[in-house]
């Protein structure tokens, strides 16, 4: 018998699974709704300015490829962990955070994941209800019992927060808490400052593992906005974890640029952590890859492209919620009898549309392709589709 022969066919990566159908579908009139990527009103996901100005300064002066430190380019990692806390921090003044290069947002979840079972090995974990939809495969592929703390609220389209902060008191003492900084993801529903206040006062109360992550920094309501609850978790003085991606927010996807930090009680354990963490990638992938690093390092801080891509990253975050009202908008008209204000009150690139399983599945024979749970991502409608998918929502309604 063949070494391989009794090996079972893995199930699809359900999002995957839609673009493949889209890829496949003929009509040239199809609209994929159910990617987690940003397009601009032209239907293309944008290359920023910033990023094209930072590579071209690059290549003035090439450099030969040598291996990065296993941590990463050290002015990339300064430069993030000022990002994530702001400068000037207290938690950076005391040498309290350790902030490490990873591979994309999920690089630095799996970087943590692995951190954490070798330290708190004895601890399950709990996502949201729903999630990423990669959060649990993650966390139980680093050898982690996953769980699910209530979230979402479908009835209201927005969060579930009595059942959340139940399901936090609930928890054992060091159970490792993943929680969304900012545009949830798949719900679009996020915390008010108020909700994360109890959250907090929860997770300090039952002695929690807070682990944040932050992969849509800057599409809710502003790159400071957004990173607030890391810094209100950093004031708590506590122990954490922060990941964080730029593949939205530079809209380098394929580069593979995100960063895990460490949050400790002292610079004498953080160094110990930073050690440890060390290990980790050392035997995963030695270290990370340079380019884009460099070029993201580049732009943070160098004041005039810091600045340009403060304003790129402003565009999609309005034309974004531009499409928010303009979707509820013609909703009104087209369905009425149905409310979709909600739409507009959630943040970032998602929205659970409250479509069903069956209404999605009738969206597809119109060629318009969405997850079946009825997120949308809102950051793929424009100025040229939206009157197609309003049009197509309600008649599937
Ligand atoms: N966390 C969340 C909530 C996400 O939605 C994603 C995917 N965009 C990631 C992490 C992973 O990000 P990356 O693509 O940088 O690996």
């Amino acid at each position: 018998a063949s070494l391989f022969g009794a090996i079972e066919m893995a199930p699809r990566d359900p999002i995957l699974g839609i673009t493949e159908a889209f890829n496949a579908d003929t009509n040239p009139a199809k609209i994929n709704l159910g990617v987690g990527v940003y397009y601009d009103d032209k239907g293309k996901v944008p290359l920023l300015q910033c990023v094209q100005k930072a590579e071209a300064k690059l290549m003035e002066q090439p450099l030969p490829r040598t291996y990065l430190p296993i941590e990463g380019l050290a002015a990339y990692d300064k430069a993030v962990q000022e990002l994530v806390f702001g400068a000037g921090s207290a938690v950076i003044q005391d040498k309290r955070a350790i902030t490490v290069q990873a591979i994309g947002g999920t690089g630095a979840l799996k970087l943590g994941a692995d951190f954490l079972k070798r330290f708190v090995p004895g601890s399950d974990v709990y996502i949201s209800d729903p999630s990423w939809e990669n959060h649990r495969a993650l966390f139980e592929s680093a050898g982690f019992a996953v769980h699910n703390y209530a979230y979402y609220d479908a009835a209201t389209h927005g969060v579930n927060f009595d059942g959340m902060l139940a399901a936090l008191k609930a928890m054992p003492r060091a159970s490792i808490v993943v929680l969304h900084a900012c545009c949830h993801n798949p719900t679009g529903a996020d915390l008010t400052q108020d909700q994360w206040t109890q959250v907090i006062a929860a997770v300090l109360e039952g002695g929690l593992v807070p682990f944040l992550d932050m992969a849509y920094q800057g599409f809710g309501a502003g790159i400071d906005e957004d990173g607030a609850v890391v810094r209100r978790f950093a004031d708590t003085g506590m122990p954490f974890l922060v990941s964080n991606s730029f593949s939205k927010s530079f809209s380098l996807y394929g580069e593979r640029v995100g960063a895990l930090s460490i949050v400790s009680t002292s610079a004498e354990e953080s160094a110990r952590v930073l050690s440890q963490l060390k290990r980790v990638i050392r035997t995963n992938y030695s270290n990370p890859p340079s380019h884009a690093a460099k070029a993201v390092a580049m732009v943070l801080s160098t004041p005039e492209l810091r600045k340009l891509w403060e304003e790129e990253l402003a565009g999609m975050r309005v034309r974004i919620r531009e499409m928010r009202s303009a979707m509820v908008e013609k909703l009104k008209e087209k369905a009425p009898g149905h409310d979709f204000e909600f739409v507009r009150q959630q943040v970032g690139m998602f929205s659970y549309s409250g479509l069903t399983k069956e209404q999605v599945g009738k969206l597809r024979e119109q060629s318009i392709y969405a997850v079946d749970t009825g997120r949308i991502c809102v950051a793929a409608l424009n100025s040229t589709n939206l009157d197609r998918v309003v049009d197509a929502v309600a008649k599937v309604l």
